[in-house]
């Protein structure tokens, strides 16, 4: 029942109702497939923009449904409501730090592992330590995880968000501010925060080549980045002229389809293989 005010009380329409009931089968098919290990991680490569290096890859979370993959978009936002992100976040960031380990024991010792973190899992109290027990327990060194965080997780509260990425700083973990400059935050968290690197945000590259303001932000943020002493790591980056435009303006690192699509584990084995041998 809604209450509609003075007019009184309005049934769920039937679509409604459905989609509720569909949102609750999906919640419960959701920590289903986490405790039947349906969850895949695949990972994009992230890139030197001045020597082509593959320096490390981005692990994004995929579900392996009996209706197929379903992408991060489609179940993200429903595991940060119901709460199912701080088990899966937690699968996630044990899942990439074993598997970069491995990677690593395979003698690629160069790279390094970014996580995708929530708010919700972020703001756990214990958040420092886990990420701490996790790697002790899959032999990962800290310097090879990076964490991304966008601006509203560390902006929301302040004070606390700032004591736990002190915290992951003295571990030897870095930090990304990803999806940069969509956020409405003011720009004097940056010297407050540690922090090691930004993203430019997807939005900001896809129209670089023809959109003069796109091209001014983002070198904006090149030299912002440069002059915070900040790594500047740009997403999304599709073609070759959006690459030139980016090398052009001194950006450090580059991740997107130009370069590949996120791959499953064998695949970007494949890929980093290639990538030394070239
Ligand atoms: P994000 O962190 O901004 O990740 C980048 C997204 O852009 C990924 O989508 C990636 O596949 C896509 N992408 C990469 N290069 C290109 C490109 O050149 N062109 C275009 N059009 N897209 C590109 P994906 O994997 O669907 O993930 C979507 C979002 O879901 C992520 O955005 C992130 O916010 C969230 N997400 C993914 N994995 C995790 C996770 O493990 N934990 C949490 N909390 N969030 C995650
Ligand atoms: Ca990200
Ligand atoms: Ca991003
Ligand atoms: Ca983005």
């Amino acid at each position: 029942l809604k209450n509609k005010g003075k007019n009184g009380y309005q049934f769920f329409t039937t679509s409604m109702k459905e989609s509720a009931n569909q949102r609750l089968e999906k919640e419960i098919s959701l920590s289903q497939g986490l405790e039947k290990g349906e969850f895949v991680l695949h990972y994009q490569p992230k890139v030197y923009i001045s020597t082509g290096e593959v320096y490390g890859m981005e692990a994004l979370v995929r579900w392996n449904s009996e209706n197929g993959l379903v992408y991060p978009g489609d179940f993200i936002d429903l595991a940060e409501e119901t709460g199912m992100i701080v088990p899966l976040g937690e699968w996630v960031l044990r899942e990439a730090c074993r598997q970069c380990k491995e990677w690593h024991e395979l003698g690629h010792t160069h790279l390094k592992v970014s996580v995708n973190v929530s708010a919700i899992q972020f703001q756990k109290q214990d958040f420092a330590e886990l990420t701490a027990r996790i790697l002790k327990e899959t032999g990962l060194e800290p310097a090879a995880l990076e964490l991304e965080l966008t601006e509203s997780t560390v902006m929301e509260k302040p004070k606390e968000a700032a004591a736990i990425l002190m915290r992951l700083q003295q571990l030897g973990v870095s930090i990304s501010i990803d999806d940069f400059g969509t956020g409405f935050s003011s720009f004097s968290y940056l010297k407050q925060f540690p922090m090691n690197a930004l993203k430019i945000d997807r939005s900001f590259i896809q129209n670089i080549e023809e959109e003069e303001a796109d091209k001014a932000i983002a070198k904006a943020m090149i030299s912002l980045a440069r002059n915070l002493g900040l790594m500047i790591v740009a997403e999304g980056v599709e073609n070759e002229k959006q690459m030139e435009i980016l090398r052009k303006a001194g950006c450090d690192a580059a991740q997107g389809y130009f370069f590949s699509r996120p791959l499953d584990t064998s695949a970007f084995l494949d890929y980093i293989r290639r990538s030394k041998a070239r």
